[in-house]
């Protein structure tokens, strides 16, 4: 995609939003906003977002993929809601104290995204998938980036796009390479099995279906360290990057309540809860740092027990 002057500020303006992590702190509710803004901008081509919506839908986006929650569900999209407007690229259709809910019930607010970038982005959906890509891949692991996707309205596709048409190697952290050597060392490292389940399928001597996973998101810059990776299968890769199961500071599984299987086999993930991960002798556990990083940015709700 050719980037032009217009172009080039909407961009720097959404990749701005990223400046806002502190120390590899996340602080995904901005960007789930303006990502929710662009879904209803591709569906409706409008980016408009009334408090009703919000109030339902970016309150579900944040409890499914944001950090681990602090306050009310309607308080927490309030935050943004209210906020986002200083970045300068959001306006709501009236002055409104800020994370506040009361005003924004009572006034139904509306929020769109600003005039200039909204004409900019009807013109050129190439533009509109760009900057959506760019922002999900700074928040969000491969794993977790098509689900988000999806949850506001975009097509997961256009993180390939993004693949193929990205040459030059610039822009932000998420256009870091991917070490296939950091993949190799830590599937050989873990026997090539789930540090969590055991899993160690394979086909014609082929490891299928397992994961080189990064305790410290790579996005976060996670480094590509064996002390910061874990085989996990596909299932437990996704899980652990949802912050649904996660680790004790002594290096136990821990299985969050916000976690729920109906059957004997989705149940079988409870069973995890309290197990020490399956890790071949002389295989370095993750780093503290790292697991009190996923502890405190990833890992969700309560423990199973305490
Ligand atoms: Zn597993």
């Amino acid at each position: 995609m050719e980037v032009d002057e217009a172009a080039s500020a909407l961009l720097a303006r959404i990749g701005s939003l990223r400046q806002h992590q502190i120390k590899g702190k996340r602080s995904p509710h901005k960007p789930l906003l303006v990502l929710l803004a662009l879904g209803q901008m591709a569906a409706t081509g409008s980016s408009e977002v009334p408090w009703s919506l919000a109030e339902q839908k970016l309150a579900e986006l944040i409890s499914e993929f944001g950090t681990p929650r602090r306050t009310g569900a309607a308080q927490g999209a309030a935050y943004p809601f209210t906020r986002l407007q200083a970045d300068g690229i959001w306006v709501l259709d009236r002055d409104v104290p800020m994370d506040q809910v009361g005003p924004l019930r009572q006034h139904q607010v509306t929020g769109r995204l600003e005039r200039s970038f909204e004409d900019l982005l009807r013109a050129r959906p190439a533009l509109l998938e760009e900057a959506a890509r760019r922002l999900v891949t700074s928040q969000f692991p491969d794993t977790v980036a098509p689900d988000v996707l999806v949850a506001v309205g975009l097509d997961p596709a256009l993180l390939h796009a993004w693949r193929d048409a990205d040459h030059t190697g610039r822009g932000t952290a998420a256009l870091r390479r991917r070490s296939q050597v950091w993949r190799t060392s830590v599937l050989q490292a873990w026997d090539r099995q789930c540090a969590f389940c055991g899993f160690d399928g394979q086909i014609g001597g082929a490891t299928v279906g397992i994961d080189a996973a990064h305790v410290r998101w790579f996005a976060f810059d996670g480094p590509d360290s064996l002390d910061n990776g874990l085989a996990l299968c596909t299932l437990h890769h996704k899980l652990f990057d949802l912050g649904a199961v996660g680790l004790t500071a002594e290096l136990t599984i821990q299985v969050s309540t916000m976690f729920t299987a109906r059957t004997s086999t989705g149940r079988q993930v409870y069973e995890l809860h309290g197990r020490e991960l399956t890790r071949r002798t002389g295989t370095a556990p993750p780093a503290h740092a790292h697991v009190t990083w996923h502890t405190t940015q990833v890992f969700k709700g309560k423990p199973l027990s305490v």
